[in-house]
């Protein structure tokens, strides 16, 4: 197979940048453009281990480096590795990957260096897919359940219940294939007995997806409330930052204001939109109406009042619009006399929460509140999770053939037949970890990895 490279630090100046070189020229192409400080050769040095440098083009030092080596097949592709570290500025790491090309190398392709990790055994396709997701991570109990992937959590938990379906599989195939051999018969209640803990596992790894999908995707939220009730505000304590406008100044906020925010565990997408009320302002209309229809898109929805003021009709124009909705109530402003009344709003809303956005207080039981809502409070992150919908259709693909199987046993049909449903199980599990996976497919997943990774 070729050697490849590819600059694996991000597309921005840092304080260093690597370049990764994997394949068996890895080390020699190193060696071609380094020059250790103590004149030794790289090709003597063993995995593990480090050297000092410089970058030498054309005969002419271009910058110092560390070149990192590790030996197949101990190395992250499992082939020989080399890892140059120069100084970070784009131009040093470009012109280092450059000579690296020159010397032989191939430009690794997007998640090249990931396949060969996957190709050569490093790790399965959830794992391999946890790479990208790792790096992708946001929220904390993402990077935790993508993690938790790479170290093979939801690996585990597939092949436990595979080899107890190839198990039972063989046992089958071997007494109806050799009915005159010694071979003891598959107890009825042991088969059903194996089987319900195959369809328990898998049940219980697809309950969780929908929670794991909240986590690692965010949810879409939406900041809504009549003008100058804290809404810009409340954006802000969220954010820690100043990008939505805070004017007492009414319907400053025309358009919509977007941004990502950690709310504890998860992520939220956040639109701080205008203030929805009656206007004869045309721009502001636009905005109004965009608000409105942001309120029916979103998955959750931050209903602010003020409870300073009474309750206005663009308030329970927002109550009505709430309902249905995942919404919770932020009444903003205890710090001011309470003039509205709040029981309207308590009786609308499951979720209500008093917050000051002007004292930065109320945040913790916001964040308690919304993760409770979302169903991710008590979420544990480092339990395997099915990570995206490739992985959930496989194992619900093998969760039906289980079910099966189990009704076909029920009804007493021939060993043969349900050993017919437990394959097609077991070659779904065996498709989710890529063990059998077709060409297409682990390419496609590939694909979407950036280069260098
Ligand atoms: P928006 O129009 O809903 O986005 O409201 P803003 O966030 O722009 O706030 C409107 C006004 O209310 C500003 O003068 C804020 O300083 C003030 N304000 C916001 N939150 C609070 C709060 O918790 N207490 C008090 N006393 N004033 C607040």
């Amino acid at each position: 197979m070729s050697t490849i490279a590819a600059i694996s630090t991000g597309n921005a100046p840092g304080g260093i940048g690597v370049i990764r070189i994997s394949g068996d020229n890895a080390v020699k192409i190193a060696d071609s453009v380094f020059e250790c400080s103590d004149k030794s050769s790289l090709a003597e040095l063993g995995g593990y281990r480090a050297k000092y440098g410089h970058i030498v083009i054309d005969g002419e030092q271009q910058d110092d480096a560390v070149v990192l080596v590790f030996r197949s097949p101990r190395s992250y592709t499992g082939e020989d590795v080399a890892e140059i570290s120069v100084h970070g500025g784009m131009l040093s790491v470009q012109k280092t990957l450059d000579a690296v090309l020159k010397a032989g190398a191939v430009p690794a392709g997007a998640g090249e260096f990931t396949k060969r990790a996957f190709i050569n055994g490093k790790m399965d396709l959830t794992q391999a897919e946890s790479v990208a997701d790792i790096i992708s991570a946001q929220g904390e109990a993402e990077l935790r359940a993508s993690y938790s992937a790479l170290q093979g959590r939801l690996s585990k938990s597939i092949n436990a219940v595979l080899e107890k379906l190839l198990d039972v599989s063989s046992t089958m195939a071997a007494w109806v294939d050799y009915p005159d051999e010694e071979i003891p018969e598959l107890e009825q209640n042991e088969l059903v007995k194996t089987l319900e803990f195959c369809k328990a596992e898998l049940e219980s790894l697809l309950s969780n997806y929908d929670k794991g999908q909240t986590i690692r995707t965010g949810v879409d939220t939406v900041i809504a409330g009549r003008p100058n009730v804290g809404k810009s505000s409340l954006m802000n304590m969220l954010t820690g930052t100043d990008k939505s406008i805070v004017t007492h100044i009414e319907g400053t906020t025309r358009d919509i204001v977007e941004e990502n925010v950690r709310l504890g565990s998860i992520v939220l997408h956040l639109k701080d939109t205008a203030g929805l009320r009656e206007s004869g302002d045309i721009v502001e209309n636009i905005g109004i109406e965009k608000a409105y229809k942001a309120i029916e898109d979103a998955q959750l929805v931050l209903a602010v009042f003020d409870s300073s003021a009474g309750l206005t009709d663009e308030d329970r124009k927002l109550i009505d619009s709430c309902s249905g909705k995942l919404a919770v109530a932020v009444i903003n402003k205890t710090d001011l006399e309470n003039k509205a009344d709040t029981a309207i709003i308590e009786n609308a809303f499951d979720s209500v929460v008093y917050i000051s956005a002007k004292n930065d207080e109320g945040l913790d039981r916001l964040e308690e509140t919304v993760c409770g809502l979302l169903g991710v409070a008590d979420f544990d992150s480092t339990a395997p999770l099915l990570a995206n919908s490739r992985q959930k259709q496989h194992c619900e693909n093998a969760l039906a053939s289980v079910c099966e199987a189990l009704d076909g046993a029920a009804l007493g049909i021939t060993y043969d037949a349900i050993n017919v449903m437990i394959d097609a199980a077991a070659d779904e599990l065996l498709s989710l970890t890529g063990k059998k996976a077709n060409a297409e497919v682990v390419n496609s997943i590939f694909s979407k990895f950036c280069v260098g990774k």
